[in-house]
């Protein structure tokens, strides 16, 4: 705990103007979450939706919450209305879950779509042919209570930096290539979120304006 300030302050003071820190705590009790709160961070990740609603409960009103991890069909209902932004739609079916109940909750979810360019077979999000798919049939027409505000990636998880960089590269090639087509006529399409403790730096040079952060702040996650 003592150090969660400090790490924050030295990691604040690394990332570049511009880009926006999302401090990841999950798995850490409300109390982690309050130390960085006080340090001057707002927006923080969560990965499951029991945790994230109790810390909600406990927590103060102003922090805008991202969830981040694979969201269980099940579990949409529950999780509608309550982050500032879902950034793990992993793939439509997800997509219009949570769309059909933000209308019935009467509220608006605003989301990135994750894309997968990563080795491992466990990860979950799109494919990037399966995305670009998505905005060229213009799928995001018919939403009626979701906003799609970009895209969410990760590296594969290997000590390999030429690896991770052309995962980056990849991902960020993917968002511009939507963001940039003229016809699809997005508006609102701008956040690209990339980079996780071990290889934000990389993920910053290859164009992400948003990093989530968990242990190079909080430490080691106890599962
Ligand atoms: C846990 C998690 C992070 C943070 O990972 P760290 O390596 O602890 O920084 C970032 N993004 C996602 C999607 C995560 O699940």
């Amino acid at each position: 705990m003592l150090n969660i300030t400090q790490n924050f302050e030295r990691i604040r003071s690394e990332i570049p103007e511009g880009v926006e820190l999302i401090a990841v705590s999950k798995f850490h009790p409300a109390e982690a979450v309050m130390e960085c709160y006080k340090a001057g961070q707002r927006a923080f990740g969560e990965s499951r939706v029991q945790e994230l609603l109790e810390k909600i409960k406990e927590l103060p009103s102003d922090i805008r919450w991202h969830f981040i991890g694979h969201l269980q069909t099940n579990k949409v209902r529950h999780l509608v209305g309550k982050p500032w932004l879902i950034e793990s739609v992993d793939s439509e079916r997800l997509l219009r879950l949570i769309d059909s109940e933000s209308e019935k909750a009467g509220v608006v979810s605003r989301v990135l779509m994750q894309v997968h360019v990563a080795k491992e077979e466990t990860k979950f999000g799109f494919w990037p042919e399966e995305l670009l798919d998505f905005f060229r049939k213009r799928g995001f027409e018919s939403l009626k209570a979701t906003h799609i505000c970009g895209i969410m990636g990760m590296a594969s998880n290997t000590d390999d930096e030429e690896r991770v960089r052309a995962d980056f590269r990849q991902i960020s090639e993917i968002y511009k290539t939507i963001r940039d087509d003229e016809t699809l006529g997005l508006r609102g399409f701008d956040i690209l979120s990339m980079g996780m403790s071990g290889d934000w730096q990389i993920a910053v040079e290859e164009g992400a304006d948003m990093v989530r952060i968990g242990s190079a702040i909080f430490g080691e996650r106890h599962y």
